[in-house]
This record gives structure tokens, sequence and C-alpha cells, in this order.
């Protein structure tokens, strides 16, 4: 893994929401024409794309190449899916659960869960609060945990840890502002597999409706020195109880000591985006959210207007190519939805004074923090390196040891 190292801050891009294509992005070459793939909507704001001599993009090359080899077909694989299935079952005989999963009230946690449920898995769920449930969500889960039956245990980070947290990093001007609340809901996740002692994760995550996220868009949640980092330079009180999962538990206590395997059943259906969400809410009295992710109120706001506003990095170009190589639309389809706005205004305007207010700031204030010049997270501590060594590990054990060659507990 390469990555571009930035020692500078750039200025925020400001770019549009209103469905005006935006082909400027932070980070991104500014003598570099603008380009995007022929094959899906990946373009120029992802500042390390390539393009072929068709005009085809790296990230179609990488999932013919690399996804097609570890999810062969959309339509499934039902022998390797019955496997997993029989293994969990072996498992927890005579355990009270033999899985756990984390339950964002979203379409693909909610989605697996229904499945698990058909599937005769008795899971642990665990929901994350980190103060940012929108009523659907909430309502979801709910609804979900209650018509499968399934024990729900809500793990509700501590608002005032969170809130600095959530500041800190807005203060840091990075991209990824997700990673106080995805950090949390993993940390508090494997927490509670260990302390129940459940060695199989399952997780929603999958090919078909993700396979393509440019790495320049973000950063990993997981690097707890990240985490630490920011906080220490930009918090104002201590971490406290805030759910971190350090380097030495991610990459050898949980998958190695304690054998702990997440598992993506997902990547072994026929997982379509359209039919799951049918039979959520015909079945399961489910309700959509409106966008991927949008289960998080401040998940809509980062999303819909920080990361596009202020890094030009929209990513509805990458979900809707994910769903153009898992043939879930088409490229026109994609295109239709790009022109579409990233917002409503209205809505723009009652989630900024919502999270401005949560978070403690006028609305100016919080303005000013968004306005303020992008940076990048190679500026600030991390424990690539580390990752690097640990994945050079990873691979020279893999013949010694039968685990993926992959480095981290929640690596794809
Ligand atoms: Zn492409």
């Amino acid at each position: 893994m390469n990555y571009q190292r930035y020692s500078r801050p750039v200025p925020a891009i400001q770019a549009p929401i209103d469905g005006t294509p935006i082909q400027r992005a932070a980070f991104a070459d500014t003598a570099r024409a603008y380009r995007m793939c022929c094959r899906c909507v990946m373009d120029t704001t992802d500042p390390e794309i390539t393009f072929d001599e068709n005009g085809v993009c790296s990230h179609c090359k990488y999932f013919d190449s690399t996804v097609r080899a570890l999810w062969p077909s959309p339509d499934g694989d039902s022998q390797r899916l019955v496997e997993m299935i029989r293994t969990v079952k072996d498992y927890g005989k005579n355990r009270q659960y033999d899985c756990i999963i984390g339950l964002s009230g979203g379409i693909d946690s909610s989605f697996v869960a229904v499945k698990i449920s058909e599937w005769g898995l008795r899971p642990l769920v665990v929901h994350v609060d980190a103060g940012w449930n929108s009523e659907l969500a909430v309502m979801n889960i709910e609804q979900i945990c209650r018509r499968l039956k399934f024990d729900l245990v809500t793990h509700v980070v501590d608002w005032e840890e969170m809130q600095d947290m959530q500041l800190a990093f807005l203060r840091s001007n990075l991209a990824n502002q997700d990673v106080p609340q995805d950090h949390a809901f993993f940390a508090a996740l494997y927490g509670y597999a260990e302390k129940a002692g459940i060695k199989y994760v399952i997780n929603g995550s999958n090919f078909a409706t993700e396979s393509i996220l440019p790495a320049a868009w973000g950063y990993d949640a997981m690097d707890a020195t990240h985490v630490k980092g920011i906080h220490s330079k930009f918090g104002s009180r201590p971490r406290g109880k805030f759910p971190i999962v350090n380097f030495f538990d991610y990459y050898v206590k949980y998958p190695f000591l304690l054998k702990m395997m997440v598992l993506r059943p997902l990547n072994f259906l026929p997982y379509n985006k359209s039919t799951a969400i049918k039979v959520l809410e015909e079945s399961y009295g489910w309700r959509y959210y409106g966008g991927k992710h949008y289960e998080s109120r401040w998940t809509r706001f980062f999303q819909a207007y920080y990361l596009p506003y202020k890094f030009g990095y929209d990513k509805r170009k990458a979900h809707f190519s994910s769903l153009i190589l898992s043939g879930q639309m088409t490229r026109p389809e994609a295109l239709d939805g790009l022109a579409q706005p990233l917002y409503d205004p209205k809505l723009l305007l009652e989630d900024k004074l919502f999270i401005a207010k949560k978070l403690g700031l006028a609305a100016g204030e919080f303005q000013g923090y968004i306005d303020q010049p992008a940076r990048h997270f190679s500026e600030f501590p991390n424990q690539l390196r580390k990752k690097l060594f640990a994945s050079k590990i990873y691979r020279a054990a893999k013949s010694l040891v039968k685990r993926p060659a992959s480095a981290g507990l929640n690596a794809k």
C-alpha cells in the first residue's frame, strides 16, 4: 500500500452541492484535466485514480483483477454459505450465542440480521449509540430485534467524550470525520465479543454495494494512534472511557490469540440493495432513510455536505460505481443520480443547526471550521508503518497459520 504524503493544508474546495458536477477536489492535481471513467462514474476527484488507454479507471481494473477473485459471482456461492453457517452452528453448540453482530439500523446490517435468523443462528446483537441516531434508525433496530427475537445490547458512548472527540476531528480539518463514530462502533463491538467469549463477528459489508471506495477520500477509522493523536492535539478534555481498540488488540489479540473472525455472508448471497429494502420494509416494519449510511444524522451531513463541499469528494460516485460493477445500476442511471442535489436545502439548514447545537457551537462558528483549509491524515500521527510491517508478518505467517492474508480483524 502506497500513499501520498501531504505536509500542507489546501484551500477548502467549496464545491456546489446542488447537482452541478463536482470536478475539483482537495489534494487532486490541479494541472490534470478532468476525466470520468467510461465504465463507472469515478473521476479525477479521486486524486489517485488512473485510466488505461480505453478510458477504464483503476477502480474498475481492481474490481476485475482482485475483487472478482474474492467474489466470483454476484449470484452467490451457496456451498460456501452452507459451510459458513455450519461452522458457526458447530461452534455455538452449548453456548448462549454462536455469533455477534453490530446493528446500525441501516440496510446491510438489518438485512444480514434477517438472514442470520433464517439460517437459525443465535446472535448477540450490539448497537452502539454514539449520539447521532436518527429516529428511523432507532425504530428500525427495535423492530428488527423484536420481530427476530434477538437479544440486543445498546452501548451508549458518553456524549461529552464523544462530543469532544468529534470537535477534535472537526478542528483537524481532515476528510474522514466519521472516524470517531466508526472507531467507537467497532471498538465497542469487539469489546463485547471478547467479554462474551464469542468468536464469530458477522457483519453486512459486501462487494455488491461497496466494492469501490477511494483510499484517498478518507483514512482508516481503526487507527488508534491516529484517533489518540488527533484527540490529544485538538481535544479539550480527557478521553475517558471513549472506546479505543489499540494496535495490539486489533492486529494480534483478536485475530490470533482469541481467534476471532469477521464473516461477511452477504458476499455469498445474490445480494441486491433494492430487494433487501423491499424485504425489510414489507416483512419487518423497517423504513428507508434515503441514502447510504444516512441512518446517522451526522453521517448524512458528513457525506452529503462536509465531504463534497469541503473536499470535492462525493461518495455517491463510489457507491453508484459499485452498483454499476455489480450490475445493479446502469451508468446513465448513475449519472442521473449524480445530477440530483446532494441535500435538500431546508434539511441541510436543519441538520446544520442541529449538529452545531449538539456540538456546542454557534452556527457561524461551525461553518467557520468547515470553511478552513483541508488537511491530510499524513500530517498527523498514524500507525500506517506499523500496519505495513504487520502485513508483511501476516504474509510470512500465512503458510504456518491458517488466517486470511489481509491485515487486521476488520480488513476486507
Ligand atoms: Zn471505472
